[in-house]
């Protein structure tokens, strides 16, 4: 039988929440985007269209092994995560737009709000 994936992973994806975000239209937009990438391990991107805030923080049931602690009642969302499009495949550079640092949010909203205008 083939081995899982996870077997070969150090839980990438149990290092982080991600909760999506409205896209930014307006300067007032992007300037809290800029704030919420002041924090240390923050990023923002945004995948298949959808903007999402991303939160670096492993989780506490993670053991040393790599392995869920609380497996058999993890929570719903643990369970239905695939190794298919998973973390270990890409990190960030699958994402279509990727921010972890405030600079990179001004210069984007520089080009954004630039077109806007002409
Ligand atoms: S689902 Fe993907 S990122 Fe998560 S532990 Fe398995 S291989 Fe790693
Ligand atoms: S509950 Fe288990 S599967 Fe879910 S993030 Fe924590 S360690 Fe990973």
């Amino acid at each position: 039988m083939p081995s899982c994936l996870c077997e070969h992973c150090t839980a990438v994806c149990c290092r982080y929440i991600a909760l999506p975000i409205d896209k930014p239209e307006a300067a007032e937009d992007f300037e809290n985007i800029r704030w919420y990438l002041v924090h240390e391990n923050v990023t923002v991107f945004v995948d298949k269209g959808q903007w999402y805030i991303s939160f670096g923080a492993p989780c506490r049931y993670l053991k040393e092994d790599f392995r869920c602690g609380i497996y058999e009642t993890r929570p719903k969302i643990c369970r239905s995560y695939r190794t298919d499009a998973c973390d270990y495949h890409g990190g960030e550079y699958r994402y279509e737009l990727f921010f972890s640092e405030p600079a990179q949010v001004e210069q984007y909203a520089a080009e954004v709000l630039g077109k806007k205008k002409k």
